[in-house]
């Protein structure tokens, strides 16, 4: 393991340019459950009902019943970031890294401090009126605070929507997402199996001729044969990248 960790830290302070690319595994470290994981949503309700209920159809034809089951089951507001986020934004504020392409809704990237995040599954902290030509965002305490099950615009009585990616559209920051991934020295990916498209196929496509990939993940990874360090230790995310961090000298700040 130490070995692992001096290795990471060695292709991090030799990389002009590092992504980071996260997924739920992260996050469940911090306390927030993995809708995939044993569990999860999709495991106790089953993932056909998950699909049709956080879907945009349903959210436009029966909104009521959208929120009924958003309401009880993405209570993410409260949810504190892990040790592993506060790393990885005092690692991007010492130069270290340079993007973080996150597949989670939570925002805890953005709440321990990360700045340059790309969220591909949207942000579940944001509402947005749907309303054409109106597109007045609230955050999450003002929308679920409404007397309503259904949370309506102040301004125009518009339905809001959480800025989270449902079933049936598509990702968000695509393009920035492709760039950040295929245009980094070094990859690294945390808490994420590389199952959930098109990140997965982004990291796929990522040269592992000319760049290097290291992977933190609970499990095997679809990735890992093109791993330079894999390092498969549970609940142990935050603690190794603070052994990471430690070994790091200082670099001129972002
Ligand atoms: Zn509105």
């Amino acid at each position: 393991m130490q070995n692992n960790i001096n290795q990471i830290a060695a292709l991090m302070a030799n990389s002009r340019s590092t992504t980071v690319v996260t997924g739920a595994g992260i996050s469940t470290e911090a306390g927030i459950p993995d809708f995939r994981g044993p569990e999860g949503i999709y495991r106790k309700l089953g993932e056909d009902k998950v699909m049709r209920i956080i879907n945009i159809d349903t959210f436009r034809q029966r909104p009521e019943l959208f929120y009924e089951f958003y309401r009880e089951h993405f209570k993410l507001a409260e949810v504190a970031p892990g040790r592993a986020h506060y790393v990885l934004a005092e690692l991007e504020a010492r130069n270290y890294i340079h993007g973080v392409v996150t597949q989670n809704i939570d925002g805890l990237h953005q709440k321990a401090g990360s700045k340059n995040v790309i969220p591909v599954h949207g942000t579940a902290d944001r509402f947005v009126c749907q309303k054409y030509h109106c597109g007045a965002v609230y955050d999450a305490s003002t929308a679920l605070s409404s007397p309503e099950l259904v949370p309506r615009c102040e301004k125009c009585g518009g339905v809001l929507k959480p800025d989270v990616v449902l079933f049936g559209e598509s990702i968000q920051n695509f393009m920035d997402a492709q760039d950040s991934i295929l245009s980094a020295q070094l990859l690294i990916v945390i808490g994420s199996s590389l199952t959930v498209y098109p990140l997965a196929g982004f990291v796929r496509a990522f040269d592992s001729f000319t760049q290097d990939l290291v992977i933190l993940n609970k499990g095997p990874t679809s990735m890992d044969h093109a791993a330079r360090v894999k390092i498969d230790a549970p609940g142990t995310t935050g603690a190794v990248l603070e052994q990471i961090a430690a070994l790091l000298p200082e670099r001129g700040r972002a």
